[in-house]
């Protein structure tokens, strides 16, 4: 997995959030490209996930340069693009953020996560030769809409079951991002 991190939160308590969400849901990490971005207003955040990479620059990387920097090859595990709140929003709105329900928020963030991450399990589960229905187009050439998709469903259900409160790794990685939210907050 690699994690392209544009979201203005550290490393070092992004990644454990967004690998063990994908744990949590059975997907397989390797080959699988993360990217999360911030936004600039105050939002829930929001996500896709995407059957292949949509960086070909990272999979066009030749094996030996993938090896140097310990990336996994190739890199066709899928893609998940996820958009969070970040320090531009907070500064740019610090009496919204304020008023942020950090821990709703980052367990939405988590949820969130854990769902794009349970798309790209089927897609995974898809190659092994499993079949799922997927919502087709209809006539109007629109897909119907988004609560009444199968794979969506599907992967409600599966967020749910996953029971992500329970796994006392992740909840502590969502409470350090919560404690680091609301000091940024604080220290503008
Ligand atoms: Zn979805």
């Amino acid at each position: 997995m690699i994690i392209l991190n544009r979201s203005g939160i550290p490393d070092h308590l992004l990644y454990p959030v967004v690998e063990l969400a994908g744990i949590a849901v059975h997907a397989r990490t390797d080959g699988v490209v993360v990217r999360v971005s911030q936004s600039y207003i105050l939002c829930w955040p929001y996500g896709i996930a995407y059957r292949d990479s949509k960086y070909p620059r990272l999979c066009t990387l030749d094996e030996y340069t993938l090896q140097r920097a310990c990336l996994p090859c190739p890199l066709d595990g899928g893609t998940i693009k996820v958009t969070t709140v970040g320090p531009r929003a907070c500064h740019r709105h610090p009496y919204g953020a304020q008023r942020m329900d950090w821990p709703a928020y980052c367990w939405m963030f988590t949820e969130l996560v854990a769902h794009e991450w349970f798309h790209v399990r089927e897609f995974q589960d898809e190659r092994q030769g499993v079949q799922y229905s997927w919502a087709a187009a209809g006539l109007g050439g629109r897909r119907p809409r988004w609560e009444t998709r199968p794979e969506e469903i599907r992967a409600q259900l599966a967020v749910e079951r996953a029971r992500l409160c329970d796994y006392v790794d992740l909840v502590q990685a969502v409470n350090r991002l919560v404690v680091w939210f609301k000091a940024l907050v604080l220290t503008p």
